[in-house]
């Protein structure tokens, strides 16, 4: 199995992590996750760090009486220092060509998902989202032959491109499986698909939120 070289990067990891993306974007960043060991095991450390940090505002919550309770006993025994949980990195296994969770909204027969043809070569399908109707967030499959790609653009919004089978090629670099292109405004590229042609998940969205509660208590405790 190859190991993705392109990675969504801290802040979309750290929002993952913090719960602070919508749907569409954080299924992208989850399949990419499914195929790429290297970023699920910073998503771990994200969490228990998360999770280090819940427990140490949690005293703020208990009623005054237990609080003090707390603090007699902390009196008692001092606390030894917290060390982090260490986190190992899951052992490779063979992961399908859909990957959970994309494989739980388009299942893993592709052949039978209603494509439609955008123009020689290729082929496109919505991805229906559970979330409320109307918002900006779009999620599709889109599958292009050797060669083929769109004209050079920019984007509105941001726009993701997991690779999950194949690979495509921009002013950026090559992208193959597992790798997850992160394209904005400020990117004008032209994707095309290489030789064995390419079936991606493609997510657009004007509305990212970089700045979730818990990424910005994060933050400045992540550092790689
Ligand atoms: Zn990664």
């Amino acid at each position: 199995m190859t190991v993705p070289t392109h990675h969504p990067g801290d802040t979309l990891l750290i929002d993952y992590a913090g719960g602070a993306l919508d749907e569409a974007v954080s299924l992208a960043v989850a399949t990419h996750l499914a195929l790429c060991p290297c970023c699920r095991l910073n998503v771990a450390e994200m969490e228990a760090v998360g999770g280090a940090l819940l427990e140490e505002i949690e005293p703020e919550a208990v009623d005054p009486a237990s609080l003090e309770a707390v603090l007699a006993r902390l009196d008692e025994h001092p606390p030894l220092p917290r060390a982090a949980a260490p986190v190992r990195p899951p052992k490779p296994i063979p992961v399908p060509l859909i990957p959970e969770p994309l494989r739980r909204y388009v299942g893993d027969d592709l052949s039978r998902l209603p494509w439609t043809r955008l123009m020689r070569g290729m082929d496109c399908c919505d991805i229906p989202l559970s979330g409320p109707p109307g918002g900006r967030s779009k999620a599709r499959l889109m599958r292009l032959g050797p060669g083929v790609g769109p004209p050079h653009h920019t984007h509105r919004g941001v726009e993701l491109t997991l690779v999950l089978d194949g690979g495509f090629t921009d002013d950026l670099g090559q992208f193959g499986r597992g790798d997850l292109s992160v394209a904005d405004g400020s990117i004008r590229h032209r994707p095309v698909a290489d030789e064995e042609g390419c079936l991606c998940l493609a997510v657009t969205d004007g509305l990212l939120r970089f700045t979730g509660a818990l990424g910005l208590i994060l933050n400045p405790f992540v550092k790689f």
